[in-house]
C-alpha cells in the first residue's frame, strides 16, 4: 500500500505515465470546453449507451453535458448542480464506461451517506450497465458485517457502492480488493467531507491506490469542502455554481404563519383538507418530532410513513418501499432523507420545522420537483422561526412568498 499522502503531493506518481490517466500534455485539454450535448456524442461504450436510451434517458442534461466526458477522461472532477438535475447518472454514466469488463476486479467505489440512498445509486449502476452485465454490490452499514462480506466476495462487484463505514471496514478486512480500483465518487460530498465522515473517507483513501480518479458531486459546495478536497483531488475540473443561482428553478416557495409552535399541527391538516395533494416529504427537526408528528397524523386517519436513524434496517427498506410505491402518501423524516433520495411523484415539501443548517434547505426543497418537474415548497414558520427564514431567503437571494389562501391545487 502506498503512503497516504495528499494527492497534490503526488504528482509525481502521475507523470510517471499511469495509462489510465491524462498525459501532461493533456492537462492543457482541460482549457477546452468539454461540453457534449447527445449521450452518442460521448463516445460510450455500445452496451452502456443502449442501457441510457433503455433506462428511458433521450439527451443528457446540463451537468451531464458538462461533466460525464471530463469523468471519462479521467480527470478529477468536483461538479456541483442543483438537485434533481441528474447527477447521479452522471457519475454512474463515468463510472461504467471507465470500467473494464474483461477485468474481473472491482473497479470503482460510489460512496454515500445514507443506506437508502447507497441503495437507490446501486439501482441505478444495475440498470444503466444492465446490457453491459455490470456487477454492483451495496455495502451498508445495519447489517451484519459477516454476511455483507460473504455476499461481496460471491457477488465480486465491478462497481461497490456504500456508506464509508461500512465500505471502509470491508476493505480493512480485505474482502474486496483495492489495488485495482481507479475510480472513488462521493455522493453528497460536501456531507462527506463534514464533521461525520471526514476521518473515514480519508481512511478509505488511503487504502486506494495513489493514482485513484476521485469525483465529488453535491448540489451545495461550501469554500471548506473545497479546500478540504485537495487531500483527494489533483488539479480537478471544476463546475461550480454560485449561492444566488442555487434558484431552485420550478419550486414554488411558500411559507404559512402559526402563532406557536402547537397550532403547526392544525395549520397542517387545515392544508389537507384545502390542497390536493399527491405525495408529500415533511421534515422536521429531530427524531421524537417525527414520532409525535406520525402519531398524531396516524390519529386523524393519514397514512403515514416516518423514517429516522433510529430505525432499524428492514423498518427502515419497508417504509422507503411504502412511500416509493404510493401506499403512503405523507413521509415524515429528518435531515437523514433530505439528500438524494429520488421519488418522482413527490411534489410537496413541507418544513414543518424549518432546518437548523442552510445548505439542509437546499436538499429539503430538492425533494420535490425533480429532474424538471414543478414542486412546490411550504415553510411552517412560528414568531420564533421568522428570523430563520428571513436567514435563508438572505442567504440563497430568492424570496419565499406567503401561501395564498384561495391556493388549492398545489402543481
Ligand atoms: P440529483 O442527483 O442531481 O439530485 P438524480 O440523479 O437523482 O438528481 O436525478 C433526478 C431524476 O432525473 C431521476 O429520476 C433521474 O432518473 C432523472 N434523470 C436524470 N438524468 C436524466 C436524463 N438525462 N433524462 C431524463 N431523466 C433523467
Amino acid at each position: 500500500m502506498d503512503e497516504c499522502i495528499p494527492k497534490t503531493m503526488r504528482a509525481d506518481v502521475f507523470r510517471s505515465g499511469r495509462p489510465e490517466r491524462p498525459e501532461p500534455w493533456q492537462m492543457t485539454e482541460r482549457k477546452l470546453n468539454y461540453s457534449v450535448d447527445s449521450f452518442e456524442g460521448m463516445m460510450l461504450n455500445e452496451n452502456l449507451l443502449r442501457g441510457i436510451f433503455a433506462y428511458g434517458f433521450e439527451k443528457p442534461s446540463a451537468i451531464q453535458q458538462q461533466a460525464i466526458v471530463p469523468c471519462i477522461k479521467g480527470f478529477d472532477v468536483i461538479a456541483q448542480s442543483q438537485s434533481g438535475t441528474g447527477k447521479t447518472a452522471t457519475y454512474v454514466i463515468a463510472a461504467l464506461q471507465r470500467i473494464d469488463m474483461m477485468k474481473e476486479d472491482t473497479q470503482a467505489i460510489i460512496l454515500a451517506p445514507t443506506r437508502e440512498l447507497a441503495n437507490q445509486i446501486q439501482k441505478v449502476v444495475l440498470s444503466l450497465g444492465d446490457y453491459m452485465g455490470v456487477r454492483c454490490h451495496a455495502c451498508i452499514g445495519g447489517t451484519s458485517i459477516h454476511e455483507d462480506m460473504e455476499n461481496l466476495r460471491s457477488a465480486n462487484p465491478h462497481v461497490m457502492v456504500g456508506t464509508p463505514g461500512r465500505v471502509f471496514d470491508v476493505l480493512a478486512r480485505r474482502a474486496v480488493s483495492a489495488k485495482a480500483i481507479r475510480l472513488l465518487v462521493l455522493d453528497e460530498a460536501d456531507q462527506m467531507l463534514g464533521n461525520g465522515f471526514k476521518d473515514q473517507i480519508h481512511e478509505i483513501f488511503c487504502k486506494l491506490p495513489t493514482n485513484v480518479q476521485a469525483i465529488l458531486l453535491s448540489a451545495t459546495m461550501p469554500a471548506h469542502v473545497l479546500e478540504a478536497t485537495k487531500m483527494f483531488m489533483q488539479d480537478p475540473v471544476k463546475i461550480l455554481i454560485k449561492r444566488e443561482e442555487l434558484t431552485m428553478e420550478g419550486i414554488q416557495q411558500f411559507y404559512i404563519k402559526t402563532e406557536t409552535e402547537e397550532k403547526k399541527l392544525e395549520s397542517l391538516c387545515g392544508l389537507y383538507s384545502t390542497l390536493t395533494i399527491t405525495q408529500a416529504v415533511i421534515f422536521v427537526n429531530t427524531r421524537k418530532k417525527a414520532e409525535w408528528l406520525t402519531q398524531e397524523l396516524m390519529s386523524k386517519d393519514f397514512t403515514v410513513s416516518v423514517l429516522h436513524s433510529e430505525m432499524g434496517q428492514s423498518e427502515r427498506d419497508t417504509t422507503m418501499k411504502e412511500f416509493r410505491s404510493g401506499s403512503s402518501r405523507v413521509f415524515i423524516t429528518t435531515d437523514l432523507l433530505s439528500r438524494g433520495i429520488d421519488v418522482q411523484q413527490v411534489s410537496l415539501v413541507i418544513n414543518f420545522d424549518l432546518p437548523t443548517k442552510l445548505e439542509s434547505y437546499i436538499h429539503r426543497i430538492g425533494r420535490s420537483g425533480r429532474f424538471g418537474r414543478g414542486g412546490v415548497a411550504i415553510n411552517m414558520v412560528t414568531e420564533e422561526s421568522q428570523p430563520m427564514l428571513a436567514i435563508i431567503q438572505n442567504f440563497y437571494d430568492f424570496k419565499i412568498k406567503e401561501l395564498p389562501a384561495n391556493m388549492v391545487d398545489i402543481v
